[in-house]
């Protein structure tokens, strides 16, 4: 089955929760209850504040670590901004980008998005680019038009062989943070568009190795249901990656 060669991939999005004492005690616990051999790829996003003292608190484990945002310079009168190498030196392996609270909180467009994730690849931060359509726009019936603009526009330039680093997230914004899953079945659609876009843009194999992950109120309860589809390769987690015994089950769902 093809989604055997996607490695599952599930990420913790901490957003702006945790300090430095509690990003340290949460990784305690997260290592002692981590499965060994681990067979999926588990990444953390902390505060800025924690990176570095996480960075060193996960060396010789599996567990990886992501930053919430970037910007785009290699360096500058940027003040109050980080960039990829400052991420690469607190031992960051991932970004995320493009969420939907930078979109809509902090008014993030598609050419600023573009602008971070070819920063990211240019210097080996493995993107994770979020894409997620408003419930106006769902209903609206404008979902597809909203998906491939933010796709194609994030990916413009980008060769296939840049495509291969990190993953995507499909993240409905009316499903974070509301307690409102997408169902797995308008889950899977909107992942299976998603494929369908990156082999047009790009080719099969690219679309069939890239892995998509869905965000938006995943819980213990419907991980399972979720990670069951065909095109859904894990799972990008808010509220539930906070606390260490929350997150676990859902890392034993994706371990294959
Ligand atoms: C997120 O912030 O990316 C997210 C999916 O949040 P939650 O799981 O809380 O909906």
């Amino acid at each position: 089955m093809e989604k055997n060669i996607r490695r599952p991939w599930i990420g913790g999005n901490w957003k702006m929760f945790k300090t430095i004492p509690e990003a340290l005690s949460f990784i305690t616990d997260l290592k002692a209850r981590m499965p060994n051999p681990l067979l999926a790829d588990v990444v953390i996003a902390p505060p800025f504040t924690a990176l570095p003292a996480l960075g060193k608190a996960i060396q010789g484990s599996p567990v990886q670590l992501a930053a919430q945002n970037v910007h785009w310079a290699e360096e500058g009168a940027y003040t109050g901004e980080i960039s990829t190498r400052m991420l690469l030196d607190a031992g960051c392996h991932y970004c995320i980008i493009g969420h939907s609270e930078r979109r809509h909180v902090f008014g993030e467009t598609d050419e600023q998005v573009h602008r971070k994730v070819a920063a990211c690849v240019k210097a080996g931060l493995k993107p994770v680019l979020c894409l997620g359509e408003t419930l106006e726009e769902r209903e609206g019936e404008r979902i597809w038009e909203i998906i491939s603009r933010q796709l194609l526009e994030a990916v413009q330039w980008l060769s296939s062989e840049d495509m291969t680093q990190g993953v995507i997230a499909y993240e409905p914004v009316w499903a974070i943070g509301t307690g409102r899953s997408a169902t797995p079945a308008e889950a899977q659609e909107v992942h299976a568009f998603i494929r369908g876009l990156l082999e047009d843009r790009f080719n099969k194999t690219l679309a069939m190795e890239k892995r998509i992950v869905y965000g938006g109120s995943v819980t213990p309860d419907n991980i399972r249901e979720l990670y069951g589809q065909p095109d859904i390769d894990g799972a990008l987690v808010g509220g539930a990656s906070l606390k260490a015994e929350k997150f676990m089950p859902l890392i034993k769902e994706v371990h294959q």
